[in-house]
């Protein structure tokens, strides 16, 4: 697979494309990692949340793959705000390595009121060599804030709900600004919408011979952003990768553009709190 790598405001490389295991079994998911890295994934994004980061550890292991080939993510989840420095341990030890390629806070939580210092011990984290970046996940502008204004480390990425019937320009255009990376989750909008069957998408789908998939996947990279849709399939791994032998036109794109209905279809980050 031809996958780019972008360079982040720390320094790293990160592949603009990778593999998403929400929602994958944890018996499932060994043998999709597994397949993932044998058709060419190096970029793995996992979470303690999802329960399988043993088995993405394990399918690392028997990839063969030397550490350094492969990026690994997993995040801090809300629960464990206040002791980041354990829970990172512990996804270290569930994952079976010395270090992960980035550490992301899940959610901001604003109820709790833990995020800045859990960025704190993000940092700590990554000033002791077991995190080459951090980042955060679903903080909206006035969370990026908080850490901008009161540390001095500004986060590498921000992953975010990111598809276009929403299309976040404004967090985007703040994100810039400042050197965060955008990671889009949800980059196909879960299969919760008919988006890959309008027909913005059917017509530049039939126009460079590709699946709608193709095409918002396309979208995305085109623009910069950071994505890692989720299948257990083989053929659809390698669908989802083929994306950078082709572009969209500036029309093409624009059209897309022309489909931001700002729909979300996961929870909003202002009031999310699950324990
Ligand atoms: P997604 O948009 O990647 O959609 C996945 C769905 O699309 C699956 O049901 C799959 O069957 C289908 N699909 C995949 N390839 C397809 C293709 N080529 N054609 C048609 N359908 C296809 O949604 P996601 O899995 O929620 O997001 C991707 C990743 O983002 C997750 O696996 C996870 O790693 C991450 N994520 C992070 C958060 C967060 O809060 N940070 C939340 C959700 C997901």
């Amino acid at each position: 697979l031809q996958i780019p790598n972008l360079t982040l405001n720390d320094g790293a490389s990160i592949p603009q494309l990778g593999l998403g295991v929400y929602l994958v079994e944890p018996g499932e998911t060994q043998r999709t990692v597994e397949e993932a890295l044998a058709v060419g994934y190096r970029h793995i994004d996992t979470a303690a949340l999802y329960g399988n980061e043993s088995e993405v550890g394990a399918a690392i292991a028997a990839s063969g793959l030397a550490r350094d080939e492969i990026f690994v993510t997993t995040k801090l989840w809300n629960t464990d705000q206040e002791r980041p420095a354990e829970a990172f341990q512990e996804s270290l030890d569930r994952l079976g390595l010395d270090r992960v390629d980035l550490f992301l806070i899940h959610w901001p939580v604003p109820e709790l009121g833990t995020a800045l210092g859990a960025w704190r011990g993000l940092i700590d984290i990554a000033a002791s060599g077991r995190a080459a970046s951090i980042g955060v996940s679903n903080f909206e502008i006035p969370h990026l804030q908080q850490l901008l204004d009161e540390t001095e480390v500004v986060p590498a990425v921000n992953q975010i709900e990111l598809h276009p019937l929403h299309q976040r320009r404004e967090l985007r255009a703040f994100a810039r600004e400042h050197g965060i990376a955008i990671e889009a989750w949800g980059p196909l909008s879960q299969g919760k919408s008919d988006l890959l069957e309008r027909p913005e998408i059917a017509r530049a789908a039939a126009a460079h011979d590709r699946t709608p998939a193709q095409i918002v996947l396309r979208w995305h990279v085109q623009q910069g952003t950071i994505v890692f849709p989720k299948t257990v399939r083989r053929e659809r791994m390698l669908e989802n990768a083929a994306l950078f032998d082709f572009a969209l036109s500036d029309a093409e794109m624009a059209a897309i553009d022309a489909l931001d209905e700002q729909r979300n279809f996961g929870p909003d980050p202002f009031a999310f709190n699950a324990r």
